[in-house]
């Protein structure tokens, strides 16, 4: 099964994202929990959330993918800011309970001067202070680019973050083929080589998510720019090979790309021709 969508607008509510997933030809999609610059979120409709649940079952749409603003650093030389990034994430936590089963993906981090170390162990405090063992959401660090001083460029990072949360039964990883590629990973040219190697240092039991994007800039970049399927430095053939890949099936494949939603309808329609292969 492919599950295959795309980044959506949260603004009209949860049945409403359904809808539009399924009008582009979508079975997942992406959402931000609030506001990207971190402000407070709307009240939870509940009875758009029983609509959507509704909804969703009789589409066959699959586990979704709620982002976290990202701007919050749980990892910033700031206390304050890190006390921020905790309340928000625990707040959008206690209100994904109410859609149970699915996916909350978050940016580790910047470390802002503080050394990758204290980063990785100001990170996991977070993830510490608001992990209970009865929450139904799977938290996501995202592979990041590497730009600045971003945490989760390297699959090691992300690993000492995982080894370092008690209740790392709750936590996966999110790949984004942009960030993988700008973090200096060869997913265009030796897909292959770079899950055996997340295999190796974080296991591939742990991936959850993939972000399909193409990226403006060549491998190792560390610049963090998206570009449309085939339009950037690793081409549709490549990002073929990824949704074609028999170690990523069943898992949401999420589009971040440049596109309204006429775009991701294309892009979406490319990408299941290309899974034919
Ligand atoms: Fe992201
Ligand atoms: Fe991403
Ligand atoms: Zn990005």
């Amino acid at each position: 099964m492919l599950y295959l969508g795309c980044h959506l607008s949260a603004s009209a509510g949860y049945l409403h994202m359904g809808q539009e997933a399924i009008s582009i030809g979508a079975n997942t999609f992406q959402f931000f929990t609030r506001n990207p610059r971190g402000g407070t979120a709307k009240p939870l409709d509940l009875s758009d959330v029983a609509a959507y649940l509704d909804f969703a079952s009789a589409h066959g749409i699959g586990q979704i993918v709620a982002h976290a603003p990202y701007t919050l650093n749980g990892c910033s030389a700031d206390p304050a800011i890190r006390d921020f990034a905790r309340r928000t994430m625990l707040d959008d936590l206690q209100r994904l309970d109410h859609l149970p089963g699915n996916l909350y993906n978050f940016h580790p981090g910047s470390h802002t001067g503080q050394g990758m170390e204290t980063g990785i162990c100001q990170i996991a405090e977070t993830l510490n202070a608001i992990l209970t063992p009865d929450i139904r959401t799977t938290v996501l660090l995202e592979t990041m680019s590497g730009k600045g001083s971003e945490v989760g460029s390297r699959f090691e990072e992300l690993r000492e973050i995982i080894d370092r949360v008690a209740l790392s039964d709750k936590l996966g990883v999110c790949l984004d083929t942009c960030h993988v590629s700008d973090a200096g990973y060869d997913i265009a040219d030796d897909l292959d080589g770079v899950l055996t190697e997340f295999d190796r240092v974080i296991g591939l039991e742990r991936l959850k998510a993939v972000h399909i994007n193409d990226s403006l800039n060549p491998r190792g970049a560390h610049k963090d720019r998206h570009a449309r399927i085939g339009e950037g430095c690793l081409g549709a053939e490549a990002l073929g090979r990824v949704v074609r890949h028999p170690a990523l099936q069943g898992l949401p494949f999420v589009l971040e790309t440049p596109n309204e939603l006429p775009g991701y309808a294309r892009e979406i329609a490319l990408l299941k021709a290309l899974r034919e292969g």
